[in-house]
C-alpha cells in the first residue's frame, strides 16, 4: 500500500586526498583535478509517502541537525524533486497528481565542513527516490512496478550521476563512493585502485566555511601572487601510494590548493594542524574547502589517540575518527 511506503538509503562523506584547483570557468566553477576517497561517516535518508493534503516535510536528526535547512534549499529536497518530476514525465501523470515524499535525514557527516555532507544527502535521496517512485532497482527480470502497472523505465546509474552533477559538484562522487579521480568541476569520475583502509582523526569547526568564498579567496590570493597560493601537481605519486596501501607513503603526498585560502579565512586551523602534528599524526590536511581538518594516522588506534589529543588541545569544536574508503550511495533495508 502506498501509504506504508518507506525507502531508506545511505551515502558517505568524502575527503579530497589531492585537490588541485585550476582556473575559474565561465559558469563560475573551477576546473579541478582531485582524488576523492569516501569516509565511513555517513548520512541516512528515509523517504515516506507524504499525506496528500499537506506540504512536504523535512526532518533532520543527528550531528548538528539544527544547522540543516528544511526548505527547498535542502539538496535532498531538490534531489527528490528531480526524480518525482522524471517519474511524472515518464508515467504521463501530471506532477500535481504525483505522490510526494516526506524526507527524514540522519546526519553523521559534519555540516558545512568540506566533507560533502549535503551532497551525501542528495546522493542518498536520489537512490532512495529512484526506488520510491520506480520500484526496486535493479528491477528483477520480468516484473511490473510497485503500483502494479506497466513498467516505467527507472533512471540508470549514469542518468542519476548526471542529475546529481546538476545539483552539486560532489554529488556524483557521493553516488559512486570508493576512491576516484575527479576532473571537470569534480563530476567526471574514474575509479582509482586503493589497497586496504586508511585511518583518520577528524577535527570539525562549527563556524563552517562557505565553499564559494574559499574558492574566491584562492582566486584573489593567486591574483595577488600570494606565495601561499599554490598549484598542486599531478596526482600520479599519490595514486601509487594508494595502490600500495601505505599511509607513510601517502602522508607527504596529500595536497589541497584550498588549504591556504581556508586557513587565511580561519587562521585557528593552523593551531589544530599543529596539535595534530604534536599528537603524532602522519599528516594533516584541510578537507575540501574546510574547515574540517583530516589527520592521517598509522592505524585505527593512533587515530583515536590523535582525536583525543586534538580535542584536549581545545582548538577544534569536536573530533571524531573515520576510515577510508567506504561505499557509494545505496538503498538499505
Ligand atoms: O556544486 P556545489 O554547489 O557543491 O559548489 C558550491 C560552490 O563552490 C560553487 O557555486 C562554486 O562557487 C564553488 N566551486 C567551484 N568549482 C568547483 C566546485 C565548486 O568554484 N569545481
Amino acid at each position: 500500500m502506498i501509504g506504508d511506503m518507506s525507502v531508506s538509503a545511505t551515502a558517505h562523506g568524502k575527503i579530497n586526498l589531492h585537490l588541485g584547483v585550476g582556473d575559474v570557468r565561465d559558469d563560475g566553477y573551477h576546473e579541478l583535478t582531485t582524488v576523492f576517497q569516501s569516509v565511513s561517516l555517513k548520512e541516512t535518508v528515509r523517504l515516506t509517502a507524504a499525506s496528500q493534503n499537506s506540504a512536504r516535510t523535512v526532518n533532520v536528526a543527528g550531528h548538528d541537525a539544527h544547522l540543516v535547512p528544511t526548505d527547498s534549499s535542502n539538496l535532498a529536497w531538490q534531489a527528490v524533486d528531480e526524480i518525482r518530476k522524471l517519474w511524472s514525465e515518464r508515467a504521463g501523470v501530471p506532477l500535481e497528481e504525483t505522490m510526494d515524499a516526506d524526507i527524514h535525514i540522519t546526519k553523521g557527516v559534519p555540516v558545512a565542513g568540506g566533507m560533502a555532507g549535503g551532497s551525501a544527502d542528495a546522493a542518498a535521496a536520489l537512490v532512495a527516490a529512484r526506488e520510491f517512485y520506480f520500484g526496486r532497482h535493479p528491477r528483477p527480470q520480468a516484473t511490473r512496478n510497485h503500483r502494479g502497472g506497466a513498467s516505467i523505465p527507472a533512471p540508470t546509474d549514469v542518468e542519476l550521476r548526471t542529475m546529481g552533477a546538476s545539483l552539486g559538484a560532489d554529488i556524483p562522487f557521493c553516488l559512486l563512493g570508493g576512491t576516484a579521480l575527479g576532473t571537470g568541476k569534480g563530476e567526471e569520475l574514474l575509479s582509482v585502485m586503493s589497497k586496504g583502509s586508511f585511518h583518520w582523526a577528524i577535527a570539525t569547526d562549527k563556524r563552517g566555511l562557505s565553499t564559494p568564498k574559499v574558492f574566491q579567496h584562492l582566486d584573489l590570493q593567486r591574483a595577488n601572487a600570494d606565495r601561499l597560493a599554490r598549484r598542486a601537481g599531478d596526482p600520479s605519486g599519490l595514486q601509487r601510494a594508494l595502490m600500495h596501501g601505505d599511509p607513510e607513503e601517502l602522508a607527504p603526498l596529500l595536497v589541497n590548493d584550498l588549504q591556504a585560502p581556508a586557513i587565511s579565512l580561519m587562521p585557528s586551523l593552523r593551531e589544530t594542524m599543529a596539535a595534530a602534528k604534536e599528537a603524532g599524526a602522519l599528516a594533516s590536511i584541510v578537507s575540501g574547502s574546510g574547515p574540517t581538518i583530516a589527520m592521517l594516522c598509522a592505524d585505527a588506534e593512533q587515530a583515536i589517540d590523535v582525536a583525543t589529543a586534538v580535542s584536549v588541545a581545545g582548538k577544534a569544536s569536536a573530533t571524531t575518527t573515520t576510515s577510508t574508503p567506504a561505499s557509494g550511495a545505496r538503498v538499505v533495508k
